[in-house]
């Protein structure tokens, strides 16, 4: 275990290739897959490949690879066409945000009209 991966996390492993995922999207920094469980017809999550638990342990020194997500994120709306009609990008943070796996990761949601407020 080091600073940029932990052995037991999920998405570290799949940035890694230890679990084999199709990865829609990838670069030194970045990288995406389709979710498991979509919630939409297009659901991809978008990573860093270094492992960072939450939004809020984002730092200063990491705004490029902050940067680097989001530009992933909207090249991949492009690309899968929902850019015109609209997409949802969310970023669930900690217990009371819904977030279940602890490796930061944008959600990128689109395809059909999205409610809000989310649940
Ligand atoms: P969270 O609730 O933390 O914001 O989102 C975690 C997301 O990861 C969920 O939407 C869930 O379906 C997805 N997920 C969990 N495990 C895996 C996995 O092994 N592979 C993929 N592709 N998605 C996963
Ligand atoms: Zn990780």
């Amino acid at each position: 275990m080091n600073d940029s991966s932990q052995s037991d996390c999920i998405f570290c492993k799949i940035a890694k290739g230890e679990i084999p995922t199709e990865l829609v999207y990838d670069d030194e920094l970045v990288c995406a897959f389709k979710d498991l469980n979509p919630q939409a017809p297009l659901h991809l999550l978008v990573i860093p490949k270094e492992h960072i638990p939450k939004i809020g342990d984002m730092t200063e020194d990491k705004q490029a690879l902050l940067a680097r997500l989001f530009t992933a994120a909207n090249e991949l709306a492009k690309k899968n066409g929902v850019d015109q009609d609209g997409y949802r990008l969310v970023i669930n943070s900690g217990d009371n945000g819904g977030q279940t796996v602890y490796h930061l990761h944008i959600h990128l949601l689109g395809g059909r009209f999205m409610k809000w407020p989310p649940g």
